[in-house]
């Protein structure tokens, strides 16, 4: 009833996995910061106890819905030439989007079986989103660190419903990244390991663009690829998103007058411009200075 009803609101996938401590996972996370790998994303080594186990974040809770809503467009951008922003923030900005089909499931879930607890997250809490959907079978994690699924690919968000329903398992899948390298020779800035599955974010284009708020460092001169707003390359050449369908969600309808943009129009874009262009767009994250630091940075 759970899935069937997800399906119904949108969700092309749905999985459950039993809310528990997640050790192998708590072990990698903390590799990865003492390696300093999140670089000035400090929050991400914050409430760690809770991040690595859902029944500390969510007391009493037994179950974890994991879902996913599926985000792929195509590039409809009149001058290839212009820069880039990742496709998903092409539209409406998800958090609000998404939160609001899953507390629709909520309460569905409620309606259908009475006095439930449960908290919805997208990307707004300490929670581990990929392992937790490896762990409810909605795909692998690949050598670019994305959960992949074998017929939808991994342009997708991903959101949990943490609750105290109990409910049956899925199992998780396997990994079918075999030998493939190519997000690993694509990756313009090397971010992602030689041997793949671990990402220095310090590295990664979405982290300079978006997150990191003083200059770009100089030493990704030139590695950008002309993108301002996050980055696309790991998921674009993987071979598993050729099975990609664009989405049927009207919320994530870029609003075309910036796909429309010449360089030189970026390069012209003033406050009030951004402002209009990207109301109630996840792109305001990076802030119109970011964004304008990013253009400088690609121009300089
Ligand atoms: S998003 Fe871009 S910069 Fe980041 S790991 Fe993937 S290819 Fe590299
Ligand atoms: S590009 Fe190849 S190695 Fe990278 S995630 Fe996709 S299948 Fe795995």
């Amino acid at each position: 009833m759970i899935k069937s009803k997800a399906e119904e609101l949108g969700f092309f996938l749905c999985g459950i996995t039993r809310a528990e401590p997640m050790d192998e996972e708590a072990r990698r996370l903390e590799a990865w910061l003492n390696k300093g790998h999140h670089g000035e994303m400090a929050y991400l080594a914050n409430n760690f106890d809770l991040r690595v186990d859902p029944t500390k974040l969510v007391p009493g809770s037994k179950s974890v819905i994991s879902l996913a809503y599926n985000y792929f467009n195509s590039d409809t951008r009149s001058s290839p030439e212009a820069p880039k922003i990742s496709m998903y923030a092409y539209g409406r900005d998800y958090h609000k989007v998404v939160r609001k089909k899953m507390e629709q499931l909520l309460s569905f879930i409620r309606t259908s079986f009475g006095e439930v607890g449960g908290r919805v997250f997208v990307d707004s809490a300490p929670v581990l989103e990929r392992d937790l959907a490896r762990r409810a079978g909605l795909g692998w994690i690949g050598k670019n660190t994305m959960l992949i699924h074998p017929r939808k690919g991994s342009f997708f968000f991903l959101g949990e419903l943490i609750t105290d329903l109990e409910l049956m398992y899925d199992s998780p899948m396997t990994d079918y990244c075999g030998t493939c390298t190519r997000c690993i020779d694509a990756c313009p800035t090397e971010a992602i390991d030689k041997n793949g599955y671990i990402m220095d974010g310090s590295k990664c284009i979405s982290y300079l663009t978006i997150e990191l708020k003083n200059e770009i460092p100089q030493e990704f001169k030139g590695k950008m690829e002309n993108w301002i707003f996050g980055c696309d390359i790991c998921q674009q050449v993987c071979p598993w998103n050729r099975f990609s369908e664009p989405h049927s969600e009207p919320q994530f309808l870029p609003s075309g007058e910036w796909l429309h943009m010449t360089q030189e129009e970026w390069s012209d874009l003033t406050e009030d411009a951004f402002t209009r262009l990207f109301e109630g767009s996840a792109v305001k994250r990076a802030k119109y200075e970011g964004l304008k630091r990013n253009i400088r940075f690609l121009e300089e």
